[in-house]
């Protein structure tokens, strides 16, 4: 495994994680850091641990063996929705019986906040996405773009630490999928969040990344910058990778 030049401090810090499903181990000694703010993509074929990996760090599983360190604190002890963990999924997983404002104020409203609280938080949160004005709607009322907007402002209004993105644009037509893509760019940098992005699409990641770690069988293979990934692979694992179309 090569490493890229370390930027930032660490954030989410990966140690020799193991991930077994029955015979079948899908993360195989698994070491990774995501540096702070920055966008760190997993990139590989279908089947080889993206998930699995992206899974354990938000707490849904938990890792055979191996840490999982946020700002320096083991995570395994910590329960799922006390992680400072935002997930967005390949589905927007939207409540299509409640409008925008409730949608995104639903994991507030579980956390006993105080309604004032919970309006102006979403209301910063639609701000952020170009979605204000937008509150009295129902799902089935937005477009695909919008809906998934949405979702991104139901994560960011928890103000998580670390935002996990599980292909987050597989839904959407490839148009679509270009602009949501350089709006969600923008908007993590913006707001200076680290993230760790998940996809197997080797153009994605080449927009969206400041480091690319590419997988193998439950291993990081390769990890650098774009640039380093698609002109100097390491090996010719990677190299067929990110030189094959889709
Ligand atoms: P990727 O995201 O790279 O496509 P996944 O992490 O989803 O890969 O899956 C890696 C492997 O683990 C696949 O072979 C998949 O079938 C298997 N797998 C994932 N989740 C489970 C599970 N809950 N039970 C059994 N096998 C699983």
């Amino acid at each position: 495994m090569t490493t890229g030049a370390a930027r930032g401090a660490p954030v989410v810090d990966i140690r020799g994680a193991v991930k077994r499903f029955a015979d079948l181990t899908v993360l195989d000694h698994c070491s990774l850091t995501a540096q702070e703010g920055e966008i760190l993509t997993l990139l590989g074929p279908s089947g080889c641990g993206k998930t699995t990996l992206l899974r354990c760090i938000a707490g849904f599983l938990t890792p055979d063996a191996g840490e999982i360190l946020i700002d320096g604190q083991d995570t395994i002890p910590i329960p799922v929705n006390r992680r400072s963990v935002g997930v967005v999924f390949q589905s927007y997983a939207l409540f299509p019986h409640l409008t925008v404002a409730r949608n995104v104020a639903y994991g507030l409203r579980m956390r006993g906040m105080a309604a004032s609280e919970i309006d102006k938080r979403v209301a910063t949160a639609l701000a952020t996405v170009s979605l204000t004005g937008f509150e009295a709607r129902y799902p089935s009322q937005l477009s695909g773009g919008q809906q998934q907007r949405v979702a991104i402002a139901r994560v960011l209004v928890l103000e998580p630490r670390v935002l996990l993105l599980d292909e987050p644009f597989n839904a959407l037509d490839a148009k679509l999928r270009g602009t949501m893509q350089m709006e969600l760019r923008q908007l993590i940098k913006r707001l200076g969040i680290t993230a760790i992005f998940v996809t197997h699409d080797q153009e994605e990641a080449l927009t969206m990344s400041d480091r690319i770690a590419v997988m193998r069988a439950g291993k990081i293979e390769q990890l650098g910058t774009p640039e380093e990934i698609f002109d100097r692979p390491r090996s010719a694992y990677v190299a067929d990778f990110v030189g094959a179309s889709n």
